[in-house]
């Protein structure tokens, strides 16, 4: 089936997953909400990522570090100077573009990312590049814009200008030190974080694609030098593991070897993850070599020492850096895509489901008495409490079983349970695959044991 961005966005809306920000004042530049299911969907990712990438690895440990770093953080890590994107405007309508995506589209390229502005001004005279959103071809020279968003301390002083973080990294270096001096860990190990990261994008959209305000879950992972590429390779492995673990099909995950000018200033090799998302083959996650370019800079700039010491062969030295960089946002809209599906069933309906595999889906279990009296709603609340041991649950009262039923296909609901009068009698109930349709009688006091063999005790953390 041919997944269509309308279609998903309206779900997305109308299930209570991801609401339109600001919606009551007509909306506020491409943000979002998470709506009641969107936040559990969000919580599962991110604590299956910190359970699988920190809590359950001995060389990893965590961090939460703050949204506003000391300045001069910006300056040494070189996101005041370099973190441009590239942007032009249409002197006709004013619209703003990304210069670089302006090509990419026009020219059918892979990637303009990297190219001088002088470049980018001299491909849109030469093939009379159009704004896309008038036609118009009068566009400015292409000029550098820092994504960073600034805003104003109150403290008084020379400068009061901070950044909010444009990436949750820079922290975890800022406490590399603090670190290793109050823990155990050793050369190779790992830092991880998850948090709001902020930039100021010229052309945000594709959904929660692209958004000024997301998440990231970073890990910043120190190896002495000479086993960098190793190590990479590793983590490019370990997060394949991550794909599958959230549900994403293997095959619409691409390998892109950014090379050359499209690098960031900090790295010197970088693997992009890209997602067959419905709008494009685009950027899901990244896995960057960048060296040691962070703890060199911070440690000039600072003055404090960042050096660590091999306990074993005393050898004094500045760790390089692998990271594999997640996008919490992109995460769950490559889930979202994955998971949608429009199926033709056998009376001719067409059924909306959400095949989220059971870490992800965002509800694991319904119980659904069959009717609103005689003692069916009390047995079933017995029932959801039964199985809240594997996370949240939901009790549903109201309509036709059926409709019951759709309801939670369309959010992704592994597991329906149906109380009904035989109930009363032989103490079992009706349990309802969302994939399948199939439906199999248990005896409550088997419900348990049933529902973690065949649903949820492989990959769920419960
Ligand atoms: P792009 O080329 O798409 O702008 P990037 O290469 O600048 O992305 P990174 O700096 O590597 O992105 O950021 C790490 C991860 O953070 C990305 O792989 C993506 O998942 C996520 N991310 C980056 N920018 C955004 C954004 N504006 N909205 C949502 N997620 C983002």
């Amino acid at each position: 089936m041919k997944k269509n961005m309308e279609k998903i966005v309206g779900w997305a809306k109308r299930k209570g997953f991801i609401y339109p920000g600001s919606d009551i004042y007509g909306g506020f530049g491409n943000s979002y909400t998470y709506g009641p299911y969107g936040v559990e969907m969000k919580n599962n990712l991110k604590t299956t990522w910190w359970k699988m990438f920190v809590n359950d690895r001995a060389d990893m440990v965590g961090i939460d570090g703050g949204i506003l770093l000391h300045p001069k953080t910006w300056k040494a890590s070189g996101h005041v100077d370099t973190f441009n994107d590239p942007m032009v405007d249409c002197k006709k309508c004013q619209a703003r573009h990304r210069a670089d995506h302006l090509i990419e589209d026009a020219l059918d390229i892979k990637s303009a990312d990297g190219m001088s502005c002088e470049e980018i001004s001299q491909k849109i005279k030469n093939n009379q590049i159009k704004c896309p959103k008038c036609g118009a071809t009068e566009l400015t020279e292409a000029r550098q814009f820092n994504l960073m968003f600034e805003t104003q301390m109150a403290k008084t002083g020379e400068d009061s200008t901070a950044y909010l973080r444009p990436e949750t990294a820079q922290a975890i270096f800022l406490e590399f030190k603090n670190v290793i001096d109050t823990t155990r860990v050793k050369v190779p190990f790992g830092i991880g974080q998850i948090g709001k990261a902020f930039r100021n994008e010229i052309t945000p959209g594709n959904f929660i694609f692209r958004v000024l305000e997301f998440e990231q879950m970073e890990i910043e992972y120190f190896v002495h030098e000479s086993e960098w590429e190793e190590h990479f390779d590793k983590w490019v492995s370990a997060m394949y593991d991550w794909c599958e673990c959230i549900g994403l099909d293997r095959q619409k995950i691409h390998e892109l070897d950014v090379d050359g000018e499209a690098l960031a200033h900090y790295s010197k090799k970088t693997i992009d993850f890209e997602y067959e998302f419905p709008f494009g083959i685009k950027e899901l996650y990244g896995c960057a070599y960048r060296t040691n370019f962070d703890l060199n800079n911070h440690e000039k700039a600072s003055g404090k020492k960042l050096t660590y010491r091999d306990p074993q062969t005393n050898e004094v030295y500045l760790p390089h850096v692998i990271e594999p960089t997640f996008g919490v946002d992109r995460s769950i809209l490559a889930i979202i895509c994955e998971a949608y599906d429009e199926e033709e069933l056998d009376d001719g309906a067409t059924r909306t489901v959400m095949h989220f595999n059971t870490r992800m889906a965002p509800v694991k279990v319904a119980v659904l008495p069959l009717m609103k009296k005689d003692g069916l709603p009390e047995k079933a609340k017995a029932i959801q409490q039964q199985c809240q041991c594997f996370g949240n649950t939901e009790y549903d009262e109201g309509g036709a079983i059926g409709k019951r039923y759709r309801r939670q296909d369309e959010i992704g609901t592994p597991v329906c349970i149906t109380v009904d009068y035989d109930t009363l009698e032989d103490e079992s109930v009706t349990v309802r695959d969302r994939d399948t349709m199939k439906q199999d009688r248990i005896k409550i006091s088997d419900l348990v044991d049933y529902l973690a063999t065949k649903y949820f005790k492989k990959n769920l953390n419960a």
